[in-house]
C-alpha cells in the first residue's frame, strides 16, 4: 500500500474530523474475511486525536474485542500504571493497534491481515501526527520499520523514521503482556518507559522538506494526496500510508477519542 498524507495545514480539529470518517470506514471493513467474522466488534483506537505520544500494540484480545476499546484487559491496566508512573494519563495518548480484529483465540496476526490493515494504522499515524510512536512488541515494531530485527535487539532505543510526509520519534519497547508474566521484562519496560517524557521534552524530529501543493482545485486534491512514499526521507526509512475513501461518516467518536 502506498503512502498518502493529509496536508499538514490542517488543524487538529479537521484532523480529527477526517479521523472520524476513519473510524466509520473500519467499522464496515470486510478485508479479513475470517476476522470480520468472528469479531465482535472493531477496535479503532482511542485517546486523543491530538496526542503527542501514541501507542501501537498488536492486535485487539477479549475484553478488547467485547467493549470496542484497544488495552482494557491485564495489559492494558499495566499501561495505564507505568504511564501513571511517568505523570501521564491514558487520556492525553492515543492507543492502537496493527490489526483492528481480534484473531480468533489471540493467534498471532497473519501477515495477510496486517497488510490489510496497516492502511487504518497509517492514516492514524498521519491524521494523528505524533511527535513520538511508541510501538508495543515485535508486531508493531516490524511493522512501522518495515524491518524484521526483533523487539529484544530494538527496546529502549529511538531512532528518527519518516512515515508518509511526517517524520516522527519511534520508540519500540516490550508489549506489557509481555512483561506480565516476566519480572525481568516488566523491570526493562519500566526503564524504558522512564525515558519516554525526555524523548517527547525533544519535540518533533527535523521534518522532511516537501513543497506544499499550491492552490489547487479540489478534484486534483486526490491525486496529489495519493502516493508520497518516498517523499523526503529522514533517519532511517520512509513508510508508507494508504489512502482509504471515507464514507459519508454520521458517527460520533468523542467517547473515543
Ligand atoms: N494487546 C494488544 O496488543 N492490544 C490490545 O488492545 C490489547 C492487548
Amino acid at each position: 500500500m502506498q503512502a498518502m498524507s493529509a496536508p499538514q495545514s490542517e488543524s487538529a480539529a479537521e484532523r480529527r474530523e477526517i479521523l472520524k470518517e476513519v473510524y466509520a470506514q473500519t467499522q464496515q471493513c470486510v478485508r479479513c474475511s475470517e476476522l470480520a467474522a468472528t469479531r465482535k466488534t472493531v477496535v479503532f483506537g482511542a485517546g486523543n486525536a491530538d496526542a503527542d505520544l501514541m501507542f501501537v500494540g498488536e492486535a485487539p484480545g477479549a475484553s478488547e474485542d467485547e467493549q470496542g476499546i484497544p488495552f482494557v484487559g491485564r495489559a492494558g491496566k499495566l499501561l495505564e500504571t507505568l504511564l501513571g508512573e511517568i505523570g501521564m494519563a491514558r487520556s492525553e495518548v492515543f492507543i492502537a493497534n496493527v490489526l483492528k480484529c481480534r484473531p480468533p483465540a489471540n493467534r498471532d496476526p497473519r501477515p495477510e491481515e496486517i497488510a490489510n490493515c496497516n492502511e487504518y494504522l497509517y492514516r492514524q499515524v498521519e491524521l494523528i501526527q505524533p511527535t513520538v510512536i511508541c510501538t508495543l512488541g515485535n508486531f508493531s515494531t516490524k511493522l512501522l520499520r518495515d524491518d524484521p530485527t526483533g523487539i529484544t535487539r530494538l527496546h529502549g532505543q529511538p531512532q528518527v523514521l519518516t512515515l508518509g510526509r511526517r517524520a516522527v520519534r519511534l520508540y519500540p519497547i516490550f508489549h506489557p503482556a509481555a512483561a506480565l508474566y516476566t519480572p525481568r521484562m516488566l523491570e526493562t519496560l519500566r526503564e524504558d518507559f522512564a525515558r519516554l517524557p525526555a524523548l517527547l521534552a525533544q519535540g518533533a524530529p527535523e521534518q522532511p522538506d516537501w513543497t506544499p501543493t499550491p492552490d489547487i482545485d479540489p478534484s486534483e486534491l486526490a491525486d496529489a494526496r495519493g502516493d508520497v512514499e518516498g517523499v523526503g526521507q529522514v533517519g532511517e526509512a520512509t513508510r508508507g500510508a494508504s489512502s482509504p475513501t471515507p464514507p459519508p461518516a454520521e458517527v460520533d467518536q468523542l467517547g473515543l477519542f
